[in-house]
């Protein structure tokens, strides 16, 4: 069978950030498109001028850009089917409107706002549909004409054929739609501008657009663009759209549920691929018992069929634990890249270090790679190397007050401070002496952890040694030494 060359796009209104829902639609054509060896195409739809913004058009860019889906044309690198913002194709829409006009497939409508206002009302005073009534479609070509040269404003309406519509969705199977479901509408509105449902149709066309695949509610539109295609006698594309995303209350994901835009949870210190792996996953399964996915391994795995027709439920709980998973395999180089801006945020006296590439950097990185969640966890997670706070510390008084904790405290710190040159390993030879005097299991790495930290928590001991000990010549890190003064001073004798 000579297949068509798959050609999908991600068509946003540049009128906010990109939101889970959009950044999924684009994954799924993106993943498509690389699935099948095809072409991912970016289309701009910013026709509702008094909304969109070029500065959201470059948040969506950004976005898209740091989630990893790479666009094959689109608006600044083009390609051969361009321009792709659809402000820029006005004159190709109104000459496909003329030409539906001038097959009588469409009409010119001079009702003004307030008589259709009117004329809703009164058919809904009537228990009518409160479609449009057809009144400029019978008026006669010398009444045109005359509205014409008298300069009435007018929209263009499109005739909707009196037919039933069948659409058989790669996701949702065959969906139909009786005759009347919908009114005669507007494709042209009177200040010249085209309405969304003529564009899209007049753009996946031109541009040959093999697959569409968007949320499940755009079906309405769907029946509108069917239609259209029909009128021009064009074969449409074929349509997949996918279920809602929602919250875990199962209402319709917003706000209201937490982080939505992509920027958010890049904020949050979410990584890219783990994003993009749960996105995926959010409507998506290849049928195996499986969650963990590496971009290519999605690519390979993706199938439009394996997409759900129920709602997809968002569990920030599993994109919690694959944020973990995808955060424990970035080598070194990419938890530098990733991490270091939170450091710095944290804790701004690091610049220098971070600029440096030092690697006392990438160490307090790694101590804590295996343990969080969040890459936003660092600032307080790594609190501890420069705040050591023993006054008034509950946590520290209660632990202490135990008196083989304490007596394990004070000599470990004791004999930490009469080590001269510290290094990891005197400083465990020092801390480990003690253990000639009885201390050993949970009473020797318990205190020892608490000594060196003033918390009972934190990380590897064997990690942590070693970045206060090369840490020392940061003028901001609490030394060793200075917290076992500080701890002599607390709870010494
Ligand atoms: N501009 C539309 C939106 O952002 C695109 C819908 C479509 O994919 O056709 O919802």
């Amino acid at each position: 069978m000579n297949q068509k060359p798959v050609r999908v796009r991600f068509a946003p209104s540049p009128t906010g950030h990109l939101h889970v829902g959009g950044a999924r639609t684009a994954l799924f054509n993106w993943l498509y498109a690389r699935n099948r060896g095809g072409k991912f195409i970016l289309r701009i739809e910013d026709t509702d001028q008094a909304r969109s913004t070029l500065e959201s058009e470059k948040m969506v860019k950004h976005d898209l850009r740091w989630l990893g889906m790479d666009w094959d044309e689109g608006p600044e690198i083009g390609g051969d089917f361009g321009p792709y913002r659809q402000s820029e194709r006005m004159e190709i829409y109104k000459k496909h409107a003329e030409q539906l006009l001038a097959e009588g497939k469409a009409y010119r409508c001079f009702c003004t706002d307030a008589e259709l206002t009117a004329k809703r009302e009164q058919a809904e005073a009537e228990s009518r549909s409160p479609h449009y009534d057809g009144t400029c479609l019978k008026l006669s070509e010398t009444e045109i004409q005359e509205k014409l040269a008298a300069g009435v404003p007018f929209t263009i309406r499109f005739k909707v054929p009196d037919n039933a519509y069948t659409l058989y969705d790669m996701i949702r199977g065959a969906v139909h739609w009786e005759p009347g479901t919908l009114g005669d509408f507007i494709i042209l509105r009177s200040d010249g501008m085209p309405v969304y449902n003529f564009c899209v149709v007049v753009d996946d066309h031109l541009m040959e657009i093999s697959h569409v695949i968007r949320a499940e509610e755009h079906l309405p539109n769907t029946l509108r663009q069917i239609m259209l295609y029909e009128a021009f006698g064009w074969k449409p594309p074929k349509f997949a759209h996918a279920s809602l995303i929602l919250g875990q209350d199962r209402s319709k994901l917003s706000k209201r549920h937490g982080a939505t835009s992509v920027g958010q949870f890049k904020e949050e210190g979410y990584l890219s691929e783990a994003m993009v792996n749960y996105l995926a996953l959010l409507g998506w399964n290849e049928g195996k018992d499986r969650e963990e996915y590496t971009i290519p391994e999605l690519i390979k795995a993706f199938s439009v069929k394996r997409i759900n027709n129920s709602p997809a439920v968002f569990d920030m709980d599993k994109l919690n634990w694959l944020n973990g998973i995808h955060l424990r395999k970035l080598t070194d180089e990419q938890l530098f890249e990733v991490g270091a801006p939170f450091l710095v945020a944290a804790f701004p006296f690091l610049t220098p270090l971070v600029a440096d590439h030092n690697p006392w950097i990438l160490a307090a990185l790694n101590m804590e790679k295996n343990k969080m969640v969040l890459l936003s966890e660092l600032g307080e997670r790594l609190q501890f190397l420069f705040h050591y706070e023993l006054k008034g510390n509950e946590e520290m008084r209660a632990f202490f007050a135990e008196e083989t904790h304490l007596a394990a405290g004070r000599l470990m710190a004791e004999r930490i401070l009469a080590v001269k040159d510290l290094t990891p390993d005197s400083f465990w030879e020092a801390a480990m002496s003690i253990k000639e005097e009885g201390f050993k299991g949970k009473a020797l790495f318990h205190p020892l952890r608490a000594l060196l930290t003033g918390t009972l928590s934190g990380p590897e001991l064997n990690a942590m040694v070693p970045v206060l000990v090369s840490g020392a010549n940061i003028p901001e890190l609490v030394s060793i030494q200075d917290r076992c003064r500080k701890f002599i001073e607390v709870f010494g004798r």
